[in-house]
């Protein structure tokens, strides 16, 4: 069992005075993560997805699943990636609004915290695992890719059961663009 984290952006960033894509975002992203005590085991490939649910109103979504270790439980890992949305320009907005990055713990060593099987409890500030992950191709695919063993920790379903409810209209327009090349830390 592992942490994974999901990254998503479908804008560019401002980080230390320059404008950087979202495959670059992630990367960046993913080194402060490093210097802030986040081993990173395992990256997946970055997937493009139209922007949900208007595709004409927004740039495409890419998006990346890491497998991580760290000493920070979860509620501090929770802070950290929050931290480091903001420092990628990253603006408290609307639902749905386009972002320059979103991370999102969708499952710490199979921990349950505040889950009611559907949605995040409204006020609480984590829900382990991410209640939203599984009806999300841009999470399942990824994820699927670096832990294909993953178990969803409440009831214990394969990934492959979750892939296979997913809409094929959802998955189709799906893109793998190729590898997160991040350097290991471990
Ligand atoms: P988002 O719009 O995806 O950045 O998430 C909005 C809020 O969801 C954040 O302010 C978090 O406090 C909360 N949240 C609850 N559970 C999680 C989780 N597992 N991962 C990330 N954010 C979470």
């Amino acid at each position: 069992m592992a942490i994974y984290v999901a990254l998503g952006a479908n804008q560019a960033a401002q980080y230390r005075g320059k404008t950087v894509t979202p495959a670059e975002t992630f990367l960046l992203a993913v080194e402060r993560l490093q210097q802030f005590g986040v081993d990173v085991l395992k990256t997946s490939n970055l997937w493009q997805s139209p922007a949900w649910p208007d595709p004409d109103a927004q740039p495409p979504y890419i998006n990346a699943v890491i497998a991580v270790e760290t000493k920070l439980d979860p509620h501090a890992l929770l802070a950290l990636l929050k931290k480091t949305e903001a420092a990628f320009g990253r603006v408290a907005a609307k639902r749905n609004a386009p972002r320059p990055l979103d991370l999102d713990i969708l499952d710490y060593h199979g921990q349950v915290i505040n889950y009611d099987g559907r949605t995040m409890r409204k006020g609480e500030t984590l829900t382990l695992p991410h209640p939203r992950m599984l009806s999300r191709p841009f999470v399942l695919m990824p994820l699927a890719e670096i832990a294909p063993n993953w178990r969803e920790p409440v009831i214990m379903r394969a990934i492959t059961g979750w892939a296979a409810r997913l809409a094929l209209e959802d998955v189709a327009p799906m893109k793998r663009l190729g590898a997160l090349l991040v350097p290991s830390t471990k």
